[in-house]
Parts: structure tokens; C-alpha cells; sequence
């Protein structure tokens, strides 16, 4: 199977870039970032408890599998009741538990088992699939990434507020960098794009041609 890993942090565009080369390249498209997301809401639902063998076990319990940009859970699925404010608030907390990284990186692997992938994530190039064919290391400065995530709110018609983003953004890159199992960093074989100033068209493009010639290159030394 080819596995294109895509990491970086909140805000850097990740997300509509995996789900737009996934698309041109006719790869499945998964976001480890909602099964966080989804283990979250559980979590909440249940009232935040302990985290306790009880509830690795439910979790571990449970069916997961991906449809389009949804996290299908038992068979239901689950797309904006991940990007609550309430689920944005928890979701490092929960992901820092060293038992749900390891049911999340085992219940990934196992989605992406039987094709051709783009996988996005925190640790994807390091920990979920260090084998990946192309890793790719998305980042952005906090005010570029501060400005997507506001323009992002309002044109749902969600208030804002420029400086809360900016705290936010900067609490959860603390929390995910500073974690001791599997924090948010490069791996040392991915490629770095600053996506500064560049649109969506153009970060696909740079990663599609990045894609092409690895491929040109495998198939010509395999011909040698
Ligand atoms: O990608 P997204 O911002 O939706 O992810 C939500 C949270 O899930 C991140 O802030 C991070 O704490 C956690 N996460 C992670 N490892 C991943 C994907 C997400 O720790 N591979």
C-alpha cells in the first residue's frame, strides 16, 4: 500500500490539503485528528470520568471506520458534533493518555490496512506509519494560522476573537509539543512546507509534483 503521512500543527491547512490529495489521487483520506476528536466526545457523554480500563475497553470496543471527510463509529456517523468548542477544549487532554494513543494508532493502521492512503495527524510520519512512502510536515506561523482559524469561524457565522485564537492556538501547540509520548514533530526522513502565503491549490500542487517524481524515481531505479 502507498501511505502519504501529512503532520503538522492546528491551523497549518492540513486538513483541506490531505482531503484535496486524497481526492486527486483517488487515495482514501483519513484524519486521525477526528478519532481524537470522536474518543473526546465519548468522553464528555460519559461525563469525563477517570480514565480508567473501563473506558479503554469501551472505546477499544467500539467499530471505526472512515467515510469522506466523516469518522463512522458503529455506524453512525460523526462530522460537526467533532468541532465543538467543548470537544476543541478536551482533545489534547485526552490525547496525551498513552492508552488511547495506542488504541488510536492501532485502530488507524487497521483502517488503512487495504489501500492507498493519505493519513493526517501529529505523529503519523513517526509513530503511526514510519514507513510511509512521502511524509510531508505542514507548519504555518501562529498569526497566519490565527487568521485561517478566525476567517474560518466567522464565515460560518461563529463571533471571534483574533487574540482568544492566537491563546488557543498556542496552549495546544504547547500541549502536543511538550507531551513525552509521541509529541507533534517532523520526522527526520518528512519534508518541511511553510504554507505561509500560499493557497490551497498551490500546497496540493507542491506535494502532488513531490509524489510524482518520488514515484518516477522508485520505478526508474527498480528498472536499473
Ligand atoms: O487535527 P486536529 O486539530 O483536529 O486534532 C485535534 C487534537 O488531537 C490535536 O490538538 C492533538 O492534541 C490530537 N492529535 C494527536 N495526534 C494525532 C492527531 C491529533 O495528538 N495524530
Amino acid at each position: 500500500m502507498i501511505y502519504i503521512a501529512i503532520d503538522g500543527p492546528a491551523g497549518s491547512g492540513k486538513s483541506s490539503v490531505a482531503s484535496e490529495l486524497a481526492k486527486r489521487l483517488g487515495f482514501g483520506y483519513l484524519n486521525t485528528g477526528n478519532i481524537y476528536r470522536v474518543i473526546s466526545f465519548f468522553w464528555i457523554q460519559k461525563g469525563q470520568p477517570e480514565f480508567s480500563k473501563e473506558f479503554f475497553e469501551f472505546i477499544k470496543g467500539k467499530n471505526f471506520s472512515v467515510v469522506d471527510d466523516s469518522v463512522i463509529v458503529d455506524g453512525k456517523s460523526f462530522n460537526n458534533e467533532l468541532r465543538t468548542l467543548e470537544v476543541g477544549r478536551v482533545v489534547s487532554k485526552v490525547a496525551e493518555i498513552p492508552e488511547i494513543r495506542e488504541i488510536v494508532t492501532r485502530k488507524s493502521r487497521e483502517i488503512v490496512k487495504d489501500a492507498n492512503f493519505v493519513v493526517e495527524g501529529r505523529d503519523i510520519g513517526t509513530v503511526v506509519l514510519p514507513d510511509a512512502f512521502l511524509k510531508i510536515f505542514l507548519t504555518a506561523s501562529i498569526e497566519e494560522r490565527a487568521r485561517r482559524r478566525y476567517k474560518e469561524l466567522i464565515s460560518k457565522g461563529i463571533k471571534a476573537n483574533f487574540e482568544d485564537i492566537i491563546d488557543e492556538i498556542k496552549e495546544r501547540d504547547y500541549i502536543d509539543s511538550s507531551r513525552t509520548i509521541s509529541p507533534l514533530k517532523a520526522a527526520d526522513d518528512a519534508i518541511v512546507i511553510t504554507t505561509d502565503g500560499l493557497d490551497l491549490e498551490e500546497v496540493v500542487n507542491k506535494i502532488y509534483s513531490i509524489y510524482t517524481e518520488r514515484m518516477k524515481s522508485v520505478r526508474d531505479n527498480s528498472r536499473k
